[in-house]
This record gives structure tokens, C-alpha cells and sequence, in this order.
């Protein structure tokens, strides 16, 4: 199967980081041609007035909790996961997780993100991969792990081996399945969850598979000093001394780490997911982010959870990753270019597909998103630079094709695999029931 995407402006994000006017072949998953020719296709669509770019990548987000969006509100971390979230998760089944992971999975889809790293729940993980693997996104995906702490549901309650066995036959059953296209990975959701014990054997058994690590770190003050009071040491330096500092692992927020963590960020080449509606939304911080690009430090975004934002839209994480930082650093602080780079190329890094998606080139996997510049909000472009209007002014509602490996999963606001309106009418049911088995009144 061959596809040409004619006359689109294309925003490369390779290494020179051009734009280019001109053709895109697709054929089969990957790219094969970009340029001024028009080689023969099965199928054509027109690029032009819009915005042919690489895939966007969120590496941090819970499918689990779309379900849960305004479920949730004004409330501060340990509260918020206290009160509602965790009861709510505790509560879920599998055909829940299932369509939570759909909800979620259509809004991605439906706004251009053709990548996620997905910290799912304690339980059912494999009816979220399932509809991964239906909706055709490109994921790395990992079971909560949380088998100690304080205030933990008994819904939510599993023993250190628990934690590892499901998590090793979720990786047996799923890990590099459909073309590699989904990935497994070790998920412990943060420092005061998670048994020493269960850390050092998860830095062992991801080594031996060769998979990512993926958990939060530092998000928020009460959080931080809880770490350092009952492991003396700050959370970085406590992550860095169990070995689960690595090029590896994926650490959402670092809002509240000092220099000496940050040195360790960069020295061990964690790469780091930025949330900043969630960061804002929660109150927790604002995370250092010019100061680690200027360390060299890998950073990504996500949208973190739907009860915590409450989209999964990755258009205002860069508005806002750009706007957060201009108060305390200046208007030069974190450039459009610089922010749109974050949500591809950053993300392809931290999912350590730098050499498959991240950029427009010939060879690499087809995963775009083709954006309309037609909306009122968005002109005039004819002077525009496209950076500036991805970051500032375009929404997620104009991306009006998405495509992961050459299939396209979104063509003109329509979804291709996913039924959206039988994901929203049974996901409105479903909350009702999860918040009765929740206990929320
Ligand atoms: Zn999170």
C-alpha cells in the first residue's frame, strides 16, 4: 500500500530541523520518499494549507483515569490520589479499564498523538493493552506497582511478589507485540508505594529484559520531604543509590529537585516527562525545565491523567509548557521550536525510538499527523512561522489525519478502529458504577 501526501508544508524535526513545501510517500509502515516528486500511490491526500508533522509522543499518561475526568478537582496530590483516585482505580474491572483505555485512547488519537508511555492501574493491565492494541497507537505500557505505604486500598493492596509475577506475564504476553508497535515496560508509581525490595528487583529484571522503567518522582513538596524523612535522602539520590537511574527509566514531573539531582538526571541520562497542566493543576510546581535543557537533559510531555488537567491534549501541554516559564525566566525562556521538539523528537528519545519516530525522514516508521491552518484562530499564516502557531495558536481539534505506521487511525475527525460513540455512551455508564463500588456518594 502506497500513500502520497501532496503539497503539505512538512516540519521535518530532523537533524537540521527544516521545513520543507513538497510530496511524503508511505509505503506499507514507513516513510520512503520526501521531496519535490510526485511518485505513483494507491492513495492520495491532499496536504494542502496544512501541517504535515511527525507524530506528537506523550510519555506520561494514565489510560485508566480517563474515566475519572472531573472526578477529581481542586484537590493537592496525596489528597487527590487518597480520596479519589486510588478508591476509584481499587474499583475498577476489567471492562472498565477497557473503556477508560478507549476514551482515552480516542481523544490521543483524535488530537495527533500517535505515541504514549501509559502508567496503567494495579489491576486488569491486559484489558488496557488489548485496547491498545485495537486502536492501533504506538505505546509503552506498564501495570501500576505499589506494594506498600500508608493509606493504600485493600482494593489496590498487592505483596512484593504479586507486583513482580504480574508484571513479568504481562511482559512475556505483550512486550514487542503487533511489529513491535507496543512495548512493556516495569511501572513502580513512586518512591512512597514501593518496598525497597520491589525497586532493586524491578532494576534487575529490566535489565535482564532490556525495558523501560516508568514512574513519578518529586511532584510535590509534602512528597519530597515524606522521601527524604523515611529513606534520608533526597528522591533522585534515593532512585540513583537503589540503580534505577538510568538512560532507561522515565521519571514524570521532577518539579522539586536541586542541582546535585538534576547533575544526577543528566549523568545517568534519565529522561524526564514534563506535565505541566497537571503540575498547575494540582499546584505542585513548576518544574525547572529551562534550566535541564540547558543541562542537556532529555525532556518530554504529557498530559499525565484525565483527573488531574482534565484533557489528554497535547497542543496546550506545549502552549503551556511555553507560557509557565516566561514569568520566571523571561520571554526568550522556551522557544516555540524548542517546545515542539519536546513533544516529538523528546518523546522518540525517551521511548528510545529516536531511530524509528521523532522526525520526518525517509526510512523511518510512517507515524504524522496532518494539521489544518484553515481555522479563523490560526490566520493569517501566509507570514506565520509554523513553530509559533503549533505551540501558540493550532488546537487539537485541527489535526484532521492521524497515522501511526501507515495505517491511518484518524481521517477527517473520524476515528478508524475505535466506535466513538459507543466508547462515550458506555463510558458515561460505566463511571456511575465505578463510582458506586468506589464509595463516592
Ligand atoms: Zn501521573
Amino acid at each position: 500500500m502506497k500513500t502520497l501526501i501532496k503539497d503539505a508544508l512538512i516540519i521535518t524535526m530532523n537533524k537540521q530541523g527544516t521545513i520543507e513545501q513538497g510530496n511524503l510517500l508511505v509505503e506499507d509502515d514507513r516513510i520512503s520518499y520526501l521531496g519535490p516528486d510526485q511518485p505513483e500511490a494507491d492513495r492520495v491526500i491532499s496536504g494542502r494549507d496544512k501541517l504535515l508533522i511527525p507524530g506528537l509522543v506523550q510519555t506520561h499518561v494514565h489510560l485508566p483515569q480517563a474515566l475519572f475526568r472531573g472526578q477529581a478537582d481542586d484537590l493537592e496530590l496525596l489528597a487527590w490520589l487518597k480520596e479519589r483516585i486510588w478508591p476509584l482505580e481499587g474499583a475498577h474491572d476489567p471492562e472498565s479499564v477497557y473503556y477508560s483505555a478507549m476514551l482515552g485512547l480516542s481523544e490521543l488519537i483524535l488530537g495527533g498523538t500517535t505515541s504514549i508511555v501509559d502508567m496503567e492501574t494495579v489491576h486488569h493491565t491486559g484489558a488496557a493493552l488489548e485496547a491498545i492494541r485495537e486502536s492501533g497507537i504506538r505505546a509503552i505500557c506498564g501495570k501500576a506497582m505499589m506494594d506498600y505505604g500508608d493509606d493504600i486500598p485493600a482494593s489496590l493492596k498487592e505483596s512484593t511478589e504479586q507486583s513482580l509475577q504480574q508484571s513479568v506475564d504481562l511482559l512475556e504476553k505483550w512486550h514487542c507485540r503487533e511489529n513491535g508497535r507496543i512495548q512493556y515496560a516495569f511501572t513502580p508509581r513512586f518512591v512512597l508505594s514501593c518496598s525497597e525490595t520491589l525497586l532493586k528487583e524491578i532494576v534487575a529484571l529490566s535489565t535482564a529484559y532490556k525495558v523501560r522503567i516508568h514512574s513519578h518522582a518529586s511532584e510535590n513538596k509534602s512528597e519530597i520531604e515524606l522521601v527524604e524523612s523515611k529513606k534520608g535522602m533526597k528522591n533522585i539520590h534515593y532512585l540513583d543509590h537503589l540503580g534505577l537511574a538510568s538512560p532507561r527509566l522515565i521519571l514524570a514531573h521532577c518539579i522539586w529537585v536541586d542541582d546535585a539531582e538534576l547533575a544526577v538526571l543528566k549523568d545517568q541520562q534519565v529522561k524526564v516527562a514534563h506535565c505541566p497542566a497537571s503540575n498547575v493543576k494540582l499546584a505542585s510546581g513548576l518544574a525547572p525545565v529551562p534550566q535541564m535543557l540547558e543541562r542537556g537533559i532529555s525532556v518530554s510531555l504529557g498530559a499525565d491523567g484525565a483527573p488531574c488537567n482534565n484533557n489528554l491534549d497535547i497542543f496546550q501541554e506545549m502552549r503551556l509548557a511555553a507560557l509557565i516559564q516566561k514569568p520566571l525566566h523571561g520571554p526568550t525562556a522556551m522557544p516555540a521550536r524548542e517546545v515542539f521538539r519536546m513533544a516529538t523528537m523528546g518523546g522518540a528519545e525517551a521511548m528510545g525510538l529516536d531511530e524509528e519516530i521523532g522526525s520526518i525522514e525517509a526510512g523511518k516508521k510512517a507515524d504524522l499527523a496532518l494539521v489544518s491552518m484553515a481555522g479563523v484562530h490560526a490566520n493569517p499564516v501566509s507570514a506565520a512561522d509554523p513553530y509559533s502557531l503549533l505551540v501558540y495558536a493550532l488546537r487539537s481539534s485541527d489535526v484532521e489525519m492521524t497515522m501511526v505506521e501507515g495505517r491511518i487511525l484518524m481521517e477527517n475527525r473520524a476515528l478508524k478502529t475505535i466506535e466513538q460513540e459507543r466508547i462515550i455512551k458506555t463510558s458515561n455508564l460505566l463511571i456511575m458504577k465505578l463510582r458506586e463500588r468506589a464509595g463516592i456518594a
